[in-house]
């Protein structure tokens, strides 16, 4: 097992209890890799306390008021830390109860059935009869620009909140730096968000974003789309940034002075730090590694998982390809990739969420559909928490009304996502979501009005919001 993210673990630990033995190998002193060390679990940490901060300040609107909140940065810091020790403990205890031997270093292929790796006790070779490739992926960088200026961060840097700068660039308007903007915004800084497209969370239908655009847009110091950076110059002051259009007309803002700069433009697989030609396991030229349905390399005793294989790069998507992988390898052949959809979330505030088919790609497809969309104007839950801006969408297939994708912004739509998934998965139509009676007063129910849009059966609002393609 090459690489314990949670593609890694899980696919050592499911392998384990199918009965193999199982060698997990990884570069760090901590099992989790990038999402539990330096990315999801962190980043959640921080986006809790910011949220609470901008809750805080939205009671004023409620009659509450708590004044400016103190800031520790050593405090959130300690406080995030630990909820990394505390997982990252877990997982020892259960790689040790699993009898899964951990091997700490840089490992390298040697030949189809061995990998040597660089511990800090010297080289290592480790032979197998199978192995599951999950070396994940790194942040992608721009050329050209200051990278080892501490003030030009990464992900990983800017998690590791050594200080809350006054003027914060992020470059990049997807889910890391949107993520990333919601934190320290929160903490004080001025952000501005700059983005080669047109809109934010160019993958997510613009409908969704909008209410989370037309929220930061009034909390951050500026949102320039269709722009990019030029030039990054370190100077004794800060980081100075030159603005270009993305399509070089002119009309670019003027260069700014910025205390941090956060590049956050995607992330590039790992595939090209393995030495995989040794394995003879095929790699591409930006570092991806296909796959068959059952996660199998083109080496057929080689198998690959998460980031490295492709979009996108979540840590769900990892998992359930690991569990996959394990059993396969266990000899269970049955098992071929059959998830729906994989779902994505934007932490942000308010949060967006999406799965299945996009509107977007539902036009660029073809494909005939019934769109249902219930504003939390008309939820009494949102209404009482003062956050009406949230939007549930649903696209339903013409004629069946099967579910067909959903899209949702507003409090807690990483979680109101989860039953449009299952909706999807079993194959359910808007009928079965509106006859499934949703507890009053949630978030979840509208979910339900959306269903009942659909259905033509809503009463909270009128039925005429339903409309076709
Ligand atoms: P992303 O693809 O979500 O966003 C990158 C953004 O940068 C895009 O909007 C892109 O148009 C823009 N961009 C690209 N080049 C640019 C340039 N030169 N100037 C300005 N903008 C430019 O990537 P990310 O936010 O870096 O995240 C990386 C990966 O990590 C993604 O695959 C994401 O799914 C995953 N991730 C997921 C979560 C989550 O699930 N909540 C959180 C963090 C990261």
């Amino acid at each position: 097992m090459l690489g314990a993210g949670p593609g890694g673990y899980t696919a050592a630990f499911r392998a384990a209890d199918l009965g193999k033995k199982v060698v997990l190998v990884e570069r760090y002193a901590t099992l989790g890799g990038v999402c539990l060390n330096v990315g999801c679990i962190p980043s959640k940490a921080l986006l809790h306390a910011a949220k609470v901060i901008a809750d805080a300040e939205d009671m004023a609107a409620h009659g509450v008021s708590f004044g400016p909140p103190k800031i520790d940065i050593d405090g959130i810091r300690g406080f995030k830390d630990g909820v990394v020790g505390k997982l990252t403990k877990g997982l020892s205890s259960l790689a040790k109860a699993r009898k899964v031997t951990v091997v700490q270093g840089r490992a390298k292929f040697t030949s189809a059935h061995a990998v040597a790796v660089e511990t800090k006790e010297g080289r290592k070779v480790v032979s197998f009869d199978h192995c599951i490739i999950a070396a994940g992926s790194q942040s992608a960088r721009i050329p050209g620009f200051p990278y080892d200026d501490p003030r030009l961060l990464d992900s990983t840097s800017a998690l590791a909140l050594r200080d809350v700068p006054k003027r914060l660039l992020i470059i990049g308007g997807g889910i890391i730096g949107l993520e990333m903007a919601t934190v320290y915004d929160a903490l004080g800084s001025k952000v501005t968000v700059v983005e080669f497209m047109d809109r934010l969370i160019p993958g997510a239908d613009p409908d969704i974003v909008r209410p989370l655009a037309k929220r930061i847009e009034k909390r951050y110091e500026k949102i320039l789309l269709k722009t990019k950076v030029a030039k990054i110059e370190a100077l004794k002051e800060g980081l100075r940034a030159t603005y270009e259009s993305a399509d070089g007309s002119p009309g670019a803002p003027p260069p700014q002075v910025y205390d941090r700069v956060l590049l956050s433009v995607g992330r590039r697989p790992n595939g090209k730090n393995l030495a995989a030609e040794k394995a003879g396991v095929k790699v591409d030229e930006r570092g991806w590694i296909a796959v068959d349905n059952q996660m199998r390399t083109n080496i057929p005793h080689i198998h690959a998982i998460g980031d490295i294989v492709g979009e996108p790069m979540l840590a769900h998507k990892a998992t359930h390809e690991g569990k996959l992988a394990a059993e396969v390898i266990a000899g269970m052949h049955h098992h071929v990739w059959e998830a729906r959809t994989i779902p994505s979330v934007a932490y942000t505030d308010p949060e967006v969420a999406w799965m299945g088919l996009s509107e977007a790609e539902a036009k660029a497809k073809g494909v005939e559909y019934e769109k249902a969309l219930f504003p939390w104007a008309a939820s009494g839950r949102a209404i009482g928490m003062g956050r009406e801006e949230g939007l549930t969408k649903i696209l339903f297939e013409k004629g069946t009304k099967r579910i067909l994708g959903a899209a949702i912004v507003g409090l807690n739509a990483g979680e109101l996502i989860a039953e449009t998934v299952l909706a999807l998965e079993m194959g359910a139509d808007a009928e079965d979501i509106g006859l499934t009676i949703h507890p009053h007063p949630t978030l979840s129910e509208t979910v339900f009005f959306s269903a009942e849009i659909a259905e033509g059966t809503i009463t909270d609002m009128m039925p005429k919001a339903r409309t076709a393609s």
